[in-house]
C-alpha cells in the first residue's frame, strides 16, 4: 500500500495537478494534512480535485480561519486578505466538507497532524527543540505534519533531542528504525527558497519514503491571484518559494 503524502495545498489548483500528474499511478490513496484552502486563487476546484480520490484529510489553520473557527487577529495582514477572500468565494459544498475534517489522527500505526502532534494546528516544528519536545505527544513510531512548509525529517535521539536532516530528493530510503516526524512540504507554497510543488510517497509496505518535487506553471496561480486582488507578496512569494 503506497501513500501520497501531501499538505498544505493552499488553493493553489495548478501546483495540485502538477503533483498529481508527477505521481500517477504509484499511489494508492492520498493522505492529506491540511491547509487545502487559503493563499491561493482556487479553493472550491482544489476541494473538488481531492474528493475525486479515495483521501483522508486534516483540517489545518487556514481552513479553521475561513470556517471561522479562529480569530483573523491571530493572521498577519496578507494571511487575512486571503482568509477574507476565501470566505467568500467557498461554496456551500466545499464549506461542508472542511466544516467535518479532524486536526489529527492515526492511520496504518502513523501519527497525522497538521502542525504537531501537541498542537495539531497552530505550532510550527521548524526547531529541533521543539521537535524533541513534541515525541512525547504521539506514541506511533512516525508522525506525519506540514504547517511549516518546509520539507524536514526530525529523528527522535536516544538522548531526547531531535536531529533535523535535510530530504535527499528523488530517492527511496527505507524509514530507520528510530522515531520520526516527517514533513513532506507544501504543494502549493513551498518555503524553503525552491518554488516546485513538494510532495512525498510513503509505501508502507516496503516502509520507505520518498520526497519529491515538481514543477508546475506558477505564472498560471499568479495570474488568477492578481485578477481577484490578492496582495503582491502573496503573488510573489510562490515564484521565489519562501
Ligand atoms: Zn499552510
Amino acid at each position: 500500500m503506497r501513500f501520497l503524502v501531501i499538505s498544505d495545498i493552499h488553493a493553489n489548483l495548478a501546483a495540485f495537478e502538477a503533483v498529481l500528474a508527477d505521481a500517477k499511478a504509484e499511489w494508492d490513496k492520498i493522505w492529506f494534512l491540511g491547509d487545502l484552502v487559503g493563499y491561493g486563487p482556487d479553493p472550491n476546484e482544489c476541494v473538488a480535485l481531492l474528493c475525486e480520490h479515495e483521501h483522508i484529510s486534516l483540517s489545518g489553520n487556514h481552513d479553521w480561519a475561513v470556517l471561522e473557527r479562529l480569530d483573523l487577529e491571530s493572521f498577519n495582514g496578507d494571511a487575512r486578505v486571503a482568509v477574507t477572500w476565501t470566505r467568500s468565494a467557498l461554496t456551500e459544498e466545499s464549506r461542508a466538507y472542511l466544516e467535518q475534517l479532524p486536526s489529527n489522527l492515526i492511520c496504518e500505526h502513523f501519527t497525522l497532524a497538521h502542525a504537531s502532534p501537541r498542537l495539531p494546528v497552530w505550532e510550527y516544528v521548524i526547531k529541533p527543540d521543539i521537535a524533541a519536545t513534541n515525541f512525547k505527544y504521539f506514541e506511533t513510531q512516525y508522525c506525519l505534519v506540514g504547517h511549516t512548509h518546509l520539507p524536514i525529517v526530525f529523528e527522535q535521539r536516544s538522548n531526547g533531542r531531535a536531529t533535523p536532516y535535510a530530504p535527499l530528493y528523488e530517492r527511496v530510503v527505507p524509514l530507520p528504525r528510530t522515531r520520526l516526524i516527517i514533513n513532506p512540504g507544501s504543494v502549493g507554497q513551498p518555503r524553503d527558497h525552491d518554488p516546485r510543488a513538494a510532495y512525498a510517497i510513503l509505501d508502507v509496505v516496503n516502509m520507505t519514503w520518498e520526497h519529491r518535487r515538481v514543477d508546475y506553471p506558477i505564472e498560471v496561480t499568479q495570474k488568477k491571484m492578481r485578477d481577484i486582488g490578492m496582495p503582491h507578496r502573496l503573488v510573489d512569494r510562490i515564484e521565489h518559494g519562501w
